[in-house]
C-alpha cells in the first residue's frame, strides 16, 4: 500500500489537513506500506516556500515520516506537458481563450454554472479550436464528451472510503457536472486534474486518500487515467473537518492552524482527538 498527502503550499495546514494526512498515514502504517508527501505547487502565483516549510514542520510534529526528497510538482513540468500532448494527439483537447469574466457572461442561467469543487461549468464556447493552435496565454481544456467516447465502454473505479464504499461506474452525467475542465493553465503550468493523475501513477500510489470535496472529480480522474493508459488506484474519500458553524475549514481559518495549536502547547495526540481519530 502506498498513500500520499498532497497539499498545495498556499497557506498554513489546519485541522482538516491533519485529519487527511493522519488518515493516509494510518492506512499505510496498518498495511505495512509507505506514506508519501507531495507538494502540489503548480500555482506559482499562490505557492510560497514558507508554507512548504510549515507543512514539513507540522507533519513532522504530528509524528509522520516520508521518503525524501519529496516530489515538488513545479520541478516536473515536462512530465505533465507530455501527458497533455498525448491527450491532444487523441483529439480530446482544445484551446480556450475565454477569460473568467467571459465565461460568467456566457452562462445564461446561474444554475448552469453551479460550481462543482469551486469551479464553474464551462459553456464550451471554444470547443472548435484545436489545441495545437493554442496561442501563449490560452488554456487547454478537455472535451469531456469526446474523451468519454474514446474510453472503454464500462469504465469503473473502486472507492473504499466510508461514504461511498464500493465499485462505481464512470457516468456521462457525472462528467457533465464538471464540464470541460482546464488541463493546461493560461500561465503554461498543468492544472490540478492532469497533474494529480500523472503523479499518482508516477509515484505508484495504490490508495488516493483525500477529502470528500474531491469525490465529484473522481470519475474525471478515472477517465484521464484510461486515456493515458495509467493504472487506476483505489480511492478513499474522507469526511471534512468543519468548524463550530458546520462550515468546512479553509486555509484562511488561521484559528485552526496546526502551528497555532502547537504554539499553545497542544500535543499531537490531542490533535488526533480533536479530529476524531
Ligand atoms: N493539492 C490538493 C489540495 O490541496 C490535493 C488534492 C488531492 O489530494 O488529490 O487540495
Amino acid at each position: 500500500m502506498r498513500t500520499r498527502f498532497a497539499p498545495s503550499p498556499t497557506g498554513p495546514l489546519h485541522l482538516g489537513h491533519a485529519f487527511s494526512a493522519l488518515t493516509a498515514w494510518d492506512l499505510a502504517r496498518a498495511a505495512g506500506g509507505v506514506f508519501l508527501l507531495r507538494i502540489e505547487d503548480l500555482d506559482q502565483g499562490r505557492s510560497r516556500p514558507v508554507f512548504e516549510a510549515g507543512i514539513t514542520e507540522d507533519l513532522a510534529w504530528l509524528g509522520l515520516e516520508w521518503p525524501r526528497p519529496v516530489l515538488r510538482q513545479s520541478e516536473h513540468r515536462p512530465r505533465y506537458a507530455a501527458a497533455l500532448d498525448r491527450l491532444t494527439a487523441l483529439g480530446v483537447t482544445y484551446a480556450c481563450r475565454c477569460a473568467r469574466a467571459d465565461i460568467r457572461a456566457a452562462l445564461s442561467a446561474p444554475q448552469d454554472g453551479a460550481p462543482v469543487s469551486g469551479e464553474v461549468i464551462y459553456p464550451g464556447t471554444c470547443r472548435g479550436r484545436p489545441a495545437a493552435m493554442a496561442a501563449p496565454g490560452e488554456a487547454i481544456r478537455l472535451n469531456v464528451v469526446r474523451a468519454l467516447a474514446l474510453a472503454p465502454a464500462r469504465l469503473e473505479f473502486v472507492e473504499d472510503g466510508p461514504a461511498h464504499r464500493g465499485r462505481h461506474r464512470v457516468e456521462a452525467a457525472d462528467l457533465a457536472g464538471l464540464g470541460d475542465v482546464v488541463l493546461g493553465r493560461r500561465d503554461g503550468a498543468a492544472a490540478y486534474h492532469l497533474a494529480v493523475v500523472v503523479d499518482d501513477a508516477h509515484q505508484g500510489i495504490s490508495h488516493v486518500v483525500r477529502g470528500e470535496d474531491l469525490w465529484p472529480a473522481t470519475p474525471l480522474h478515472r477517465l484521464l487515467q484510461a486515456l493515458l493508459d495509467l493504472p487506476s488506484p483505489v480511492w478513499h474519500h474522507h469526511r471534512l473537518i468543519r468548524d463550530a458553524a458546520g462550515k468546512r475549514l479553509a486555509k484562511r481559518d488561521d484559528a485552526r492552524a496546526l502551528a497555532r495549536y502547537r504554539a499553545e502547547g497542544v500535543a499531537p495526540a490531542d490533535i488526533r482527538r480533536l479530529v476524531g481519530l
